[in-house]
């Protein structure tokens, strides 16, 4: 295969994959629509399955340096407050999976993926470029860019769609661009962590489950702030009343944010496909997910990895190596995360039953539900 890659899209995906096929020897050129990559948003948590990945590719030195490896994860009752599990992350998912769990924000590991794509000779990155479209060519594949005003047209070997849930690139694979609304907003903030209620605990993964909504807090900046997200209905128009009727922890945690950042919700169901000829979707761009299993990201990294190495193993079928190692997986994610939120998101008996399900099921078999998740390889 196929000599120097195009990736369409610097985020999380995009810059993985630059960063693992310069490790393997195959250049590339990233081209990103932003004039410069500022990761806005919030928090990103990094199970195994990433870590694993992330620390093969030497960013674990710089990641432990901006991350918390959490605990624990705590899942609680919003409206009582009561603990429902608590499941030891630490050292115990180092045990169990065979890599650290991370919490980090989003702009430090950008600029920690940044920083090591910028190292390597074989990497270039074009910004300010934004893809009109993507198509095969004779000898690879081509994107049309609109730059300064003026169109162009960038050629590569091949081309991965790391773009993004509202890619370009999906066209090039057949698949329709079409997003699903999900009726979801995701609410987004950042806090110094000495603003945050106690009941939360700042060196844990909180999971507070209510009415049609839950909170998820975790450490960022090593420790120094809380990241908040609150994902509920999107017809609720502010963060507080998503939590009208939670306990006091809750509604004190939301009430000391100033800004947040909404967020819309969009998935899609799995699509049969992530490539044609020589171009391949990685991440958001292959499959949209919900945000409530928080393996968005970490997919994508995996996307990144596993292409990267078929690649480089050079079969003629690359590809299609690649869509079958990975798509049922991404599937089954896609699904799941839809089942998880509805769950974590009941309400009147229904939520009392899932609440005492959870506290009568053993810690050990709740961690063995993530082993198909936090315990993958790419192998
Ligand atoms: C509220 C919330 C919480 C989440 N929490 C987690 C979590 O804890 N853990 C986790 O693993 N995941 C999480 N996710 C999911 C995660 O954020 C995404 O799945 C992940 O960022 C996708 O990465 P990506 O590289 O595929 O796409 P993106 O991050 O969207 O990157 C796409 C890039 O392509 C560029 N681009 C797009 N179109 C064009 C174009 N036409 N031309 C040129 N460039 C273009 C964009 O500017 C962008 O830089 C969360 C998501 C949400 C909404």
């Amino acid at each position: 295969m196929p000599g120097r890659a195009l990736i369409a899209g610097a985020g999380i995906g995009g810059l993985t994959l630059a960063l693992a096929l310069a490790r393997r020897g195959i250049p590339s050129q990233i081209v990103e629509r932003a004039a410069a990559l500022e990761e806005t948003g919030a928090g990103v948590q990094l199970s195994p399955n990433a870590s694993r990945i992330l620390d093969a590719l030497g960013l674990g030195r710089a990641l432990d340096a901006v991350a918390t490896r959490p605990e624990a994860v705590t899942i609680a009752d919003g409206v009582s407050a009561r603990a429902l599990k608590t499941l030891q992350l630490g050292a115990e998912a180092e045990r169990r999976w065979g890599a650290p769990y991370r919490v980090v924000h989003r702009s430090d590991l950008q600029a920690i993926l940044l920083e090591a794509t910028r190292g390597e000779t074989g990497v270039e990155l074009t910004l300010g470029a934004e893809i009109l479209s993507a198509r095969e060519t004779t000898f690879g594949a081509a994107v049309e860019i609109a730059k300064d005003g003026a169109a162009e047209m960038i050629e590569g070997g091949w081309l991965a769609g790391a773009d993004g849930l509202r890619s370009v690139v999906r066209r090039a694979v057949k698949l329709p661009a079409t997003v699903q609304a999900t009726g979801l907003r995701a609410w987004r903030t950042v806090l110094p962590a000495g603003a945050l209620p106690e009941a939360f605990g700042i060196r844990r993964v909180s999971v507070w489950l209510g009415p049609g909504a839950h909170l998820v807090v975790y450490p960022v900046r090593a420790g120094r702030e809380a990241n908040l997200v609150l994902i509920g209905d999107d017809r609720i128009q502010t963060p507080a009343d998503l939590v009208v009727g939670w306990a006091a922890p809750a509604r004190d945690a939301v009430a000391a944010c100033s800004s947040w950042t909404p967020w819309p919700l969009y998935d899609r169901a799995p699509d049969a496909r992530m490539q044609h000829g020589r171009i391949a979707l990685i991440g958001d761009a292959a499959h949209a997910t919900l945000p409530s299993l928080a393996q968005g990201a970490a997919f994508a990294i995996e996307d990144a990895a596993t292409l990267a190495r078929l690649v480089a193993e050079g079969g003629p079928d690359a590809f299609a190596a690649y869509e079958r190692a990975r798509l049922m997986r991404c599937a089954k994610l896609q699904m799941r995360s839809r089942r998880q939120i509805r769950i974590d998101h009941l309400s009147g008996l229904a939520a009392r039953a899932r609440n005492l399900a959870l506290a009568a099921t053993p810690a050990s078999v709740l961690l063995g539900g993530l082993d198909w998740i936090y315990g993958w390889r790419d192998d």
